[in-house]
């Protein structure tokens, strides 16, 4: 390839870091690493009604999060700056008067009522509604006297008649529209602000970006932006359209959909790992060759490419995603996911932090148990319960595990030997205990370890019996059995 790959993400600032966005972030930076080149993030803050205080601290914050680093925006000055839309204003200014000499763009002084009462003329004799051309031929008088009137002009793209405009899209093909069906549409509003499509067209020509990664909600832009390139003279950039994700129930995912979780924050809130993320996040429609689908970033590096990005919309799987976090829980150090589960047991109110060394280690050993089963560290107070309060609370397939005839006999001998005990409970000396039962009982596998498992955790399956008992202590252990054989 001959030009330098740079590729971009330019968030409007109006919201968190969406699925969506996340994977139009990722899609571009992999492609950019791919070939050693730049990934960009520029904020698009020209639609000043949708900004959102802070948005694109935020997003920013996310994308550090999910490990997408850029090499050039705001915090980050390169050499295309400044990387905020509202800042290159004049930027703009300089090539809109460029268009206007040209005569490919001209002052439009129609009020928006005018324009309403058009396009409900339109609509009323059935015509899809586009502007009515009104200011494209004013002579230099009426001109005037508009502006006498006091109106404020906003500038107009002069949209050639009679031509197809072609996208070649790297994902799509080859996609045609027709110029008479785009009406003239707006460069600069009255206050001086750009539209959309007159600022990307301009950033991504000045900012040297040769690949357009984005969703396919932009690919009907994308032929007025062409039109822009083409009047400047400019080359136009590679362009890719990722197709829509949807949801599970196949219909289009909407950020107001509460079925599944939409933004990245509410992940990392959730406790997954960002490494699941991209992992899964790539999958929206990116297929890589062969059967694998567990990959390092920098195995996505290596193996991403726009060729292989799918037309058809790609499903979201929330069982897909939770199974790729608990792989990544599970090739986690245990001081990770102990250190991520720590806030969510104190939100819960299970533990203060921070905690005393014999402490920790004893909430090391409970998150242990629990690691490799996981979807996502968040429910970790949930699983971990009967650690944390004095009574087990007894499930109905517990109790009729404790209704069983030789669980009396069972219960009361292991008792005897934990009293009988004079050091703390350990895994190791719960086997021996536990094997001490069963040479005086009688009772074996499922008749012996199903009661003591039901009585000490108030469940019938968990994790490791000895660990478990181990980590309840004796006293903890010796109440739920007196409490058992008493009921
Ligand atoms: N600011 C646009 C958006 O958030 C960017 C579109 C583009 O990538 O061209 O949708």
């Amino acid at each position: 390839m001959a030009t330098r790959v740079r590729t971009r993400y330019a968030p409007s600032p109006t919201g968190h870091l969406h699925i969506g966005g996340a994977r139009t972030a990722l899609f571009s930076y992999l492609w950019a690493r791919k070939f050693g080149g730049d990934f960009v993030v520029r904020i698009e803050d020209t639609d000043s009604e949708r900004n959102m205080e802070q948005a694109a601290e935020k997003q920013m914050a996310a994308l550090a999060w999910l490990g997408i680093e850029w090499d050039e925006s705001v915090d980050r000055e390169g050499d295309y700056g400044p990387y905020r839309s509202m800042e290159r204003v004049d930027i703009y200014k300089r090539y809109v008067n460029q268009l206007v000499e040209q005569g490919d763009a001209y002052a439009c002084y129609c009020t928006s009522a005018e324009l309403e009462q058009d396009r409900e003329r339109q609509l009323a004799a059935g015509i899809a509604p586009k502007y009515s051309k009104r200011c494209r031929h004013l002579t230099v008088e009426e001109t005037k006297k508009l502006e006498a009137e006091g109106r404020t002009a906003s500038i107009r793209f002069r949209v050639p008649e009679g031509e197809s405009i072609v996208v070649d899209d790297l994902v799509r093909g080859q996609v045609s529209f027709e110029s008479d069906g785009i009406g003239d549409f707006i460069l600069v509003r009255p206050d001086g602000r750009p539209t959309y499509n007159f600022a990307v067209t301009v950033d991504d020509a000045l900012m040297k970006i040769s690949h357009v990664v984005r969703g396919e909600e932009h690919l009907s832009n994308t032929p007025r932006q062409i039109m822009i390139y083409r009047a400047l003279g400019w080359e136009t950039p590679r362009f890719a359209h990722a197709a829509l994700i949807l949801n599970p129930d196949g219909k289009k995912m909407s950020k107001r959909d509460e079925a599944i979780v939409q933004f990245i924050d509410q992940y990392r809130d959730l406790g997954y790992l960002p490494e699941a993320l991209i992992n899964f996040i790539s999958l929206l429609g990116w297929s890589p060759e062969g059967e694998d689908e567990l990959f390092s970033k920098e195995e996505l590096i290596e193996r991403f490419s726009l060729e292989r990005v799918s037309k058809a919309p790609a499903v979201f799987d929330t069982g897909k995603l939770n199974y790729m976090n608990n792989y990544y829980i599970k090739q986690s150090p245990l001081e990770r996911i102990v250190a991520l589960a720590l806030p969510f047991l104190e939100e819960k109110g299970k533990i203060s932090l921070p905690l005393p060394a014999e402490r920790q280690e004893w909430v090391t050993r409970v998150v242990a148990l629990y690691q490799e089963q996981l979807d996502y560290v968040a429910q970790i107070p949930a699983l971990t319960e009967m650690f944390f309060r004095a009574k087990a609370i007894y499930s109905a397939e517990a109790q009729e595990v404790l209704a069983e005839e030789q669980v009396p006999e069972v219960l009361r001998t292991l008792k005897e030997q934990i009293e009988g005990l004079h050091e703390a409970l350990t895994a190791d000396n719960v086997k021996v205990l536990l094997k001490q039962v069963q040479k005086e009982t009688g009772h074996k596998g499922k008749k012996l370890f199903m009661p003591v498992r039901a009585a000490v955790t108030g469940e019938v399956h968990g994790p490791d019996l000895k660990e478990t008992m181990s980590l309840l202590g004796k006293e903890c252990v010796l109440e739920r059995l007196q409490h058992c054989l008493d009921n």
